[in-house]
């Protein structure tokens, strides 16, 4: 049994767009996945991208926690609004706690980030990688056409991509437009009946 059960929705989104996936809707209502510290570890030792970070447990400090979910406002609020100079202003706050640094060893290259407190690392990293995804490819980054309000990455061999997963909102979809065809079937019987 593993200690901490992975407690997403999504998995296998790059790091930006798991953090926007802390908060999402569902028929029981919204979720918040960092809601509280206890939840903010959980969501932190369970993420495939900070596996390679050995103080994770330490980001779930008070301090930690404000930051980290602060970071989710400001990559919610750049990606609703990129024009708007306040919003780029904050998410280009949070790269300045980040240092990318190289170094040549006898192993070759190794690459090292510094970062100037643990608290700031989830914030630069889903920064950092936000601005990769949108410099690659903007379209690529979509939100669920359900009610789910989950961001996903469309893959190039999955471009058309349009549903967090087809198990939830895909079905949904699929079984709200069956609804539709037959309602429209049944009123061109009654039309071809009169
Ligand atoms: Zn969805």
């Amino acid at each position: 049994m593993p200690l901490y059960q992975d407690p997403r929705v999504l998995s296998g989104e790059p790091i930006s767009l798991d953090l926007l996936n802390t908060r999402y809707r569902d028929r029981h209502g919204h979720h918040d996945l960092i809601d509280t510290r206890a939840a903010l570890t959980r969501w932190l030792v369970t993420s495939p991208q900070l596996k390679a970070y050995s103080d994770v447990y330490r980001l779930a400090d008070a301090f930690a926690f404000t930051h980290i979910r602060r970071a989710r406002d400001i990559l919610a609020r750049v990606h609703r609004d990129p024009h708007d100079d306040d919003n780029l202003t904050a998410f280009n706050a949070l790269l300045v706690h980040g240092h990318p640094r190289r170094e040549l060893t006898r192993a070759g290259l190794r690459e090292h980030l510094d970062i100037d407190d643990p608290a700031h690392l989830v914030g630069y990293l889903a920064a950092d990688d936000y601005l990769t995804l949108i410099t690659d490819d903007p379209e690529r980054v979509r939100v669920c056409d359900g009610d789910c309000g989950l961001f996903f990455h469309a893959a190039l061999r999955n471009g058309r991509r349009r549903w967090c997963s087809n198990d939830a909102c895909g079905n949904r979809d699929r079984a709200r437009r069956h609804y539709e065809r037959t309602k429209t079937a049944a009123l061109r019987v009654v039309s071809a009946v009169e």
